[in-house]
């Protein structure tokens, strides 16, 4: 499996993907906005693109769509339930669905609502697993719920999915957030000494060569993962006075969606 990610440098930082079975050329394209580079990507390596797949309904996922069909032809997948918000779907995905890229890739379908409630990821079948994960997981950070989500369902898609995939699960989101994201891990845990150094390590990364982690870095930086950390139930009992000292991980994640609403 070729993972083309491509940086749109636009001003939501959204990343595009490609993937690509290396034996047939033929490629998969994920939310692909900036449909002109992904286009491009794909004519400089000699790839067809014969599926998009949207992760969700977000116009800054979909808004490639016409124009990539136009070009190629490829077929639309997107969530079952997205039929409503995304145009010309051709196939419509459920947990645990596989899609096939030419004849050597297979990716899973994740049912993962929280950041809208038709959301899914794909993660490939692969000695090391990749996960794309739109607006579900950020690097070091989760998706906001203002717009057709619910904290209480991306809590539940964190914890009985997300953080029981593999350790070295590689994580390409849908956005390069990865520098403000670990901002906040370190407002609400500043004693996290892996997020001090890789927030030193990405400060000045270029976002065409972005930095890939895997889902044990995300378990030390991302805070979303980190609802047991002493310091982090610490100063939340400081926000939130009412907390119990032994507050359970699902209120430590709501807790931590609502502060970084406003933060
Ligand atoms: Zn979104
Ligand atoms: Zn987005």
């Amino acid at each position: 499996m070729i993972v083309e990610q491509i940086w749109t440098a636009n001003a939501y930082r959204n990343f595009n993907y490609l993937i690509v079975c290396p034996e047939t050329g033929q490629a998969l394209a994920i939310d692909p906005l900036d449909h002109q580079k992904c286009l491009a990507a794909a004519m400089e390596h000699g790839w067809k693109i014969t599926q998009i797949l949207n992760t969700h309904e977000h116009g800054d996922h979909t808004g490639g769509n016409g124009a990539m069909i136009s070009a190629t032809g490829a077929k639309l997948l997107a969530h079952k339930n997205a039929g409503q918000r995304i145009a010309g779907i051709d196939r419509g995905l459920g947990a645990g669905d596989i899609i096939k890229v030419g004849k050597s890739v297979e990716l899973e379908a994740l049912d993962t609502p929280g950041h809208t409630m038709s959301h899914v990821c794909v993660l490939s079948h692969t000695d090391t697993p990749a996960l794309f994960c739109g607006d579900t997981l950020f690097n070091a950070g989760a998706g906001n719920c203002h717009n057709g989500g619910h904290p209480s369902e991306l809590y539940q898609t964190f914890a009985n999915q997300l953080a029981k995939l593999p350790d070295q699960t590689l994580v390409y989101p849908g956005h390069d957030y990865i520098a403000n994201n670990l901002r906040f891990t370190l407002a609400r845990e500043p004693d996290n000494r892996k997020a001090q150094q890789m927030l030193r390590q990405v400060s000045d990364q270029d976002p065409s060569r972005p930095l890939v982690t895997t889902l044990a870095l995300e378990k030390e930086i991302n805070t979303f993962f980190r609802l047991y950390s002493p310091t982090v139930i610490a100063k939340l009992r400081e926000a939130f006075p009412d907390l119990p000292d032994d507050p359970d991980p699902r209120t430590v994640f709501l807790k931590l969606r609502e502060l970084r609403n406003t933060w």
